[in-house]
């Protein structure tokens, strides 16, 4: 129970009202030793109530020893600005009963408000690196009252190309503070670096490898042909599946909107996030798909870490994710906090050694699925390497009874007794053999970390 863990009342008062009243295993274990003022590397599971574990230590230490005078006390750092915004709520949700006040520092919002609200002194700054170390260079700010330092999903700021800026905001902050660290996996290229650099004797929490992760997610695979017959397919699950809110990731911005645009075509709700949109619109798209006005969003990565949006239960990989950890955050925006979810991973002939890769990686074995009247031809690579006409020598399906066919989901527009649209892609010379250059051989698909910034 939360009230065993000796936090401040004010803070267990927010808990109370949140209705939060037991520790996940992530808190119960870090809690403690953050509030010993210990340095932490934390390995946890997305979606296992991380942010709370780092920001109810940091309140009651503030708390514990108020300093009304002092600029930021506490720097919490987070890849994306849809994480900061979360993070952001869960200060003031947690801190809903004292003065503490937070502020935000992140790309896409005007620089001279960010400077105004810096000199409010907000004690928690809540902060993507790129944006801070404008701040940085432009002496907006600085932490000379640093106490405590949160380097939040540590692996995805790596990945993102922050080395530089994690090491340089580490540098300007004071040696005697605080460091915490949180990762989904502590295996990643550069990490060592970061932890060298930032943490002294931290104390270690590994909560869960990629391994354990997800038994609550049913994970499945469907075999596609081509593009085509993957945009067959999804137009089929979006129509017809049996779900409260479904994420569709796609590998590239190009894709995530030309999928956007067919689905909306065939009058389904869809909404689309990628890193080319400006901040208003990402933010209305946030809005819009947590109000239920869009059941389904079709995102690229940008959305895969950290979003926590609640009744996700459907997730489709219209791409297979470029390694292990992506597919694991990809999946985990479904199955929180102990729901229930599915991961559906459309594998063409260009995806199976990312598929085999990650299937090792997670040491899952996906289950497969088909839907009469678009099952592929393809069906795996020992066909593909028999002979040609391999791929194409069985006839195609005719529509049939439609399996998985329930409750149907977009109400009037729902066509759950259609038969399964055909598909329109199945030429058998195409099947199953196509590459696509911008993805992984089984090579690429071992999950090092490759040193590039993201394009999400
Ligand atoms: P996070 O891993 O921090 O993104 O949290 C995932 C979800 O778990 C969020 O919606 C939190 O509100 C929720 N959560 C955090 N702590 C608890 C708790 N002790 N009990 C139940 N849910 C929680």
């Amino acid at each position: 129970m939360f009230n065993e863990l000796a936090l401040n009342e004010r803070l267990l008062k927010a808990l109370d009202k949140l209705e939060l009243t037991k520790p996940t295993p992530v808190q119960q274990k870090a809690i403690p030793v953050a509030m010993a003022g210990k340095d932490l590397l934390v390995s946890a599971r997305t979606g296992s109530g991380k942010t709370a574990a780092f920001v109810l230590p940091i309140l009651h230490r503030l708390l514990a020893n108020e300093a009304p005078q002092s600029g930021a006390r506490a720097l919490i750092l987070v890849p994306t600005r849809e994480l900061a915004r979360q993070v952001m709520k869960q200060c003031e949700q947690l801190g809903s009963f004292t003065f503490i006040k937070s502020g935000m520092i992140i790309g896409g919002e005007g620089f001279k408000e960010q400077r105004a609200m810096l000199r409010k002194n907000p004690e928690i700054l809540i902060a993507t690196p790129g944006r801070l170390v404008e701040h940085l260079d432009s002496e907006s700010l600085d932490f000379n009252d640093l106490e405590v330092l949160v380097l939040d999903e540590a692996d995805r700021m790596l990945e993102m190309g922050f080395s530089e800026d994690l090491l340089r905001i580490c540098n300007a902050c004071p040696g005697e503070r605080q460091t915490m660290l949180f990762s989904a996996t502590l295996k990643r290229r550069g990490l060592d670096d970061v932890i060298d650099q930032a943490l002294e004797k931290p104390k270690s929490l590994i909560l869960d490898t990629p391994r354990k992760q997800h038994t609550d997610i049913k994970q499945q695979i469907i075999l596609a042909d081509d593009t085509d017959h993957k945009i067959a397919l999804l137009e089929y699950m979006l129509q017809n599946d049996e779900f409260d809110k479904a994420l569709v990731f796609s590998n590239t911005r190009d894709m995530a909107d030309r999928l956007c645009g067919i689905m909306r075509g065939k009058s389904l709700p869809v909404g689309v996030l990628h890193g080319e949109m400006d901040q208003r619109e990402r933010n209305q798209m946030m809005q819009h798909y947590r109000d239920g006005h869009y059941k389904v969003l079709i995102a690229t990565d940008l959305a895969a870490r950290g979003l926590d949006i609640k009744g996700i239960d459907l997730v489709i990989n219209f791409e297979m994710p470029r390694n292990g950890d992506d597919y694991i955050h990809r999946i985990g925006r479904t199955g929180r906090a102990d729901a229930e979810g599915a991961a559906i991973s459309m594998v063409c002939a260009y995806d199976w050694n990312l598929k085999a890769g990650i299937e090792k990686y997670t040491n899952t074995r996906f289950a497969k699925r088909q839907i009469e009247g678009l099952i592929a031809n393809f069906k795996g690579p020992k066909k593909l390497k028999a002979s040609g006409k391999a791929a194409g020598s069985k006839k195609k399906k005719v529509a049939g009874k439609n399996k998985t066919a329930g409750k149907k989901i977009f109400g009037k527009k729902s066509v759950g007794k259609k038969p399964a649209p055909k598909s329109k892609q199945h030429d058998p010379k195409s099947s199953g053999r196509r590459r696509d250059a911008s993805l992984s051989s089984a090579e690429d698909s071992g999950f090092a970390s490759p040193k590039r910034k993201k394009t999400t």
